[in-house]
């Protein structure tokens, strides 16, 4: 029996467990040498001057959005097809998150209908921009849009770890070195780019986020006694100065993400060979819709997002879905637009209808497998699975009509 297919998992070896059980000998088991090591590597990864580990994405969103001072009622701008964090972050702080409808070739947030919303929503504060599927927004035009109007940009590139764009003049700019953002915020959640568990990240190219950051996420306490505002050094001393948490990520967590970052390159690699293999089987199958390749992005490929119009085939998502679950292949939707989550619905009073081309995606969207270690046959099996199951389920809706007709004639 071949294993159950997932739409995604980690991909764990022995230098990886190695380096986590060298972690439970060593002295340090919270925060220690180890997460200022992982710290080294994002900033060497990502080009940028300060990272900042803490215990999960969330959490990095959270800090994010307290670093750049935003109060109650302020309103931060953010893509309906995203993870829940994206917005509840917001929430957190007290601030309003606003929902800009997506591009329909990149499924990323639309620069225009940013610029829409700014228009219609004051204060507005700040913009999330989410690197959907990995795929790398146009931060560009993002950045230009919140320089004019005075804008903190928080990148979420949770998807996006190890993703890069060329820029107007041709230069590489790698997701998370902040060229074109205040912060950016990492996941490494086991189905992201590289796992540590739970974990999360944020980097800035500014001291004093870098400061902020760091302030809050260990309660706002500071044991430098060079900052202390009281005049004494006692040697047990430390002060608080903000209201801080605990979103510190332990050094187990950051053995693994260490060891998990040295393979970061194979893995981007590995996802990205995946896709072209889905996009050239799938050439043959038009119903299929593969999602649009550009030469300027590297995308991180955290999901592929194929879409198939249920609809005009006259076929059920739901029972092709469980069709698809029954021979062992577990795709996934990503996502459920978040306005039309209940809790939205209910505090902020959005229908369906408000963002109409989140929605549109939401009812075609299905993320094929991809991870590091699905094979090609494993591909292959996928993609036989989708053809099979969707001549499957239109012959079925075919002859449930034909039974209607004759019922209805009879
Ligand atoms: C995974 C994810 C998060 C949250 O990350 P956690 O580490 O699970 O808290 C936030 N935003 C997006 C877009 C994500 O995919």
């Amino acid at each position: 029996m071949r294993r159950a297919i997932s739409y995604g998992r980690q991909t764990i070896d022995e230098d990886d467990i190695r380096s986590v059980v060298k972690a439970l000998r060593s002295d340090f088991l919270t925060q220690g040498p180890l997460s200022e090591e992982f710290e080294d590597r994002l900033k060497r990864h990502t080009g940028a001057k300060y990272a900042v580990v803490c215990s999960n994405g969330t959490a990095a969103l959270h800090l994010a959005i307290l670093a750049a001072g935003i109060h109650r009622g302020e309103r931060v701008i953010t893509s309906p097809m995203t993870f829940l964090a994206s917005s509840n972050s917001a929430l957190y702080a007290g601030a309003i998150p606003v929902f800009a409808d997506i591009d329909e070739e990149t499924f990323n947030i639309d620069p225009a209908e940013i610029e829409r919303k700014i228009r219609y929503n004051s204060p507005v504060r700040a913009i999330i921009p989410v690197h959907f599927a990995g795929h790398p927004c146009d931060m560009e035009r993002i950045s230009e849009v919140a320089r004019e109007n005075n804008l903190v940009v928080i990148e979420d590139a949770c998807h996006a770890l190890g993703a890069s764009w060329k820029d107007r003049l041709g230069n590489l700019q790698r997701v998370g070195n902040c060229s074109h953002s205040d912060m950016t915020v990492f996941s490494f959640h086991p189905v992201k780019s590289i796992t540590t568990g739970e974990g999360g990240a944020i980097t800035t190219n500014d001291p004093v986020l870098y400061k902020k950051l760091k302030l809050l996420r260990s309660h706002g306490v500071t044991k430098n006694a060079a900052e202390f505002k009281a005049h004494d050094d006692a040697p047990w001393l430390y002060e608080m100065h903000e209201l801080g948490f605990n979103y510190r990520l332990s050094d187990i967590q950051c053995a693994l993400g260490i060891s998990q970052i040295e393979r970061l390159g194979s893995f981007i690699k590995r996802r990205n060979e995946i896709a072209s293999l889905y996009g050239a089987m799938l050439l043959k199958y038009p119903f299929v819709r593969t999602p649009a390749v550009n030469e300027d992005r590297t995308s991180a490929f955290h999901i592929y997002p194929a879409r198939i119009p249920f609809g005009d085939l006259g076929i059920s998502k739901k029972e092709w879905f469980l069709m698809m679950k029954s021979i062992g292949i577990h795709p996934q939707v990503h996502y459920i637009p978040v306005h039309l989550q209940p809790y939205y619905r209910s505090m902020f009073g959005y229908n369906p209808g408000d963002f109409p081309r989140a929605e549109k995606f939401y009812s075609e969207e299905v993320s094929l497998p991809i991870y590091p270690t699905l094979t090609d046959e494993e591909a292959g099996a996928v993609v036989e699975a989708i053809v099979s199951t969707i001549a499957c389920a239109a012959a079925a809706s075919r002859e449930a009509a034909g039974l209607k007709r004759i019922l209805a004639a009879s």
